[in-house]
This record gives C-alpha cells, sequence and structure tokens, in this order.
C-alpha cells in the first residue's frame, strides 16, 4: 500500500508539473476525455492523443545516449491543430530546466516575431529536431539526429500543418535534406513530404546578427500570405 501511494504521489507531481508548464506556454485547457471544444465545436482529440503517446514515448526514451544528461526532455507545445510550425535545432538550457521549447531569450525573440504575424504561441506548434539538450550546447551528432528525427516526421504527420517555417541551419539540413548554407535556402518555400517549408534564420542568430532580423520579417511575409490562401 505505501509503494501505491508513493507511486500516485509521484503520478501526481509529474502532472502538477507539466500542467505548470503548459500554463507558463500559454495553454489553458486540459481535456481528460476524448473530445475537445475546439473553435467550430465538439470533435475527436486523436490528433491531441496521439501527440500525448508521442509525448509519452519521448519522456522515456533511451535511443541516443542524450537521454543520460538531459533534465527534461523538450517534446514540443502548442496547438495541435496548428496550421503553421516551427522547428528548432535542440533545447538549451533554459528549455532543457522547464521541459519547454524556446523559453530562453532566443525564444523570447520567437514569440515576438509570433505576435509580429498576428498570432499567439498557442496558434503554432514549437519544436525541435532533438527533443534533449546536448552538453554544453554543441551541435547534435549526426547520430543523435537520426535516433531523434522520427519523433519529429510522427509530429508533422499528427498535426498535419500547411506550413513549417525551419529555423537554422539544422533544422533545414535534416528536414529538407540540403546540405547547402541557410543563407541560400531561405526565403524559397520547399516541399517535405507535401508541406510547404519555409527555411529561415534561427532567433539565436538574430541576436547576434540584429541585422538580419529584416530578412526573416520578409520570410515571416511569405508564410502569411501562403496561410491567407
Ligand atoms: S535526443 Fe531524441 S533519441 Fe536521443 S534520447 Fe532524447 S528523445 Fe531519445
Amino acid at each position: 500500500m505505501e509503494e501505491i501511494n508513493k507511486e500516485l504521489r509521484e503520478i501526481i507531481r509529474s502532472l502538477k508539473g507539466y500542467m505548470k508548464a503548459e500554463s507558463l506556454a500559454g495553454i489553458e485547457e486540459f481535456y481528460l476525455n476524448p473530445t475537445v471544444v475546439h473553435g467550430d465545436g465538439v470533435r475527436p482529440l486523436a490528433e491531441s492523443l496521439s501527440l500525448e503517446s508521442l509525448r509519452n514515448e519521448v519522456a522515456n526514451c533511451k535511443l541516443c545516449p542524450l537521454y543520460k544528461t538531459r533534465k527534461n526532455p523538450v517534446f514540443g507545445n502548442g496547438s495541435p491543430k496548428a496550421r503553421l510550425v516551427f522547428v528548432g535545432e535542440a533545447p538549451g538550457r533554459d528549455e532543457d530546466i522547464q521541459g519547454l521549447p524556446f523559453v530562453g531569450r532566443a525564444g523570447e525573440l520567437l514569440t515576438k516575431i509570433i505576435e509580429a504575424m498576428g498570432l499567439a504561441r498557442r496558434d503554432v506548434y514549437i519544436c525541435n529536431i532533438l527533443k534533449c539538450r546536448p552538453p554544453e550546447n554543441r551541435n547534435p551528432l549526426p547520430t543523435e539526429i537520426a535516433a531523434c528525427q522520427e519523433y519529429l516526421w510522427q509530429q508533422l504527420e499528427v498535426i498535419n500543418p500547411e506550413v513549417v517555417c525551419c529555423l537554422g541551419k539544422f533544422a533545414c539540413q535534416v528536414l529538407l535534406n540540403q546540405d547547402l548554407a541557410i543563407t541560400k535556402l531561405r526565403g524559397k518555400f520547399l516541399d517535405f513530404r507535401g508541406i510547404k517549408v519555409m527555411p529561415t534564420f534561427h532567433p539565436a542568430y538574430l541576436l547576434r546578427n540584429p541585422g538580419a532580423k529584416r530578412l526573416v520579417w520578409q520570410d515571416m511575409q511569405k508564410i502569411m500570405k501562403e496561410l491567407k490562401k
């Protein structure tokens, strides 16, 4: 009995932590049954449930050594019905601590970009190629990318967005299987399994090179135009 109580306390603690993290990210509603009121009425929450089962898989994942050094996996968050998904490289220090994507200084800049587009973070979905932080924020290794990328493919399959915005070199290289520099790729829509992909600079790059914000804004305007079609 004592063992069961301990497990229950652990589950409740995890649930509280998860709900707190989601509410910090602007998610205000939590559903405990398989239907959800979602703008135009009640519809099955199959997509969200699938995202949740993927989230659970990631939470227990040991497919690459990064699970040993992560504080928290960073699965992704936002709307499970998002028309626009942002994909970055990997969690950094702040993301690792909070278990949420893009919450550091680069994340604040991404939030400003999203708001300048007339959207909120809860309208889009934000995730990374890698779900666990590489130590000292080093670049992801090819073996880590190979181990983790299937989670991203499945997230995109469930969400089925109209547009994906790739943030930075790694996201573009992995999603588009391209070796070209981001300066050559950005600004034009490319294709990933029938989804339009707009490569652009990572917000962390913009913090170091504010002059490139103008180019990113041009890319965002193309995305806004596409979403209005
Ligand atoms: S980075 Fe991806 S593949 Fe590696 S342990 Fe984390 S979730 Fe698993």
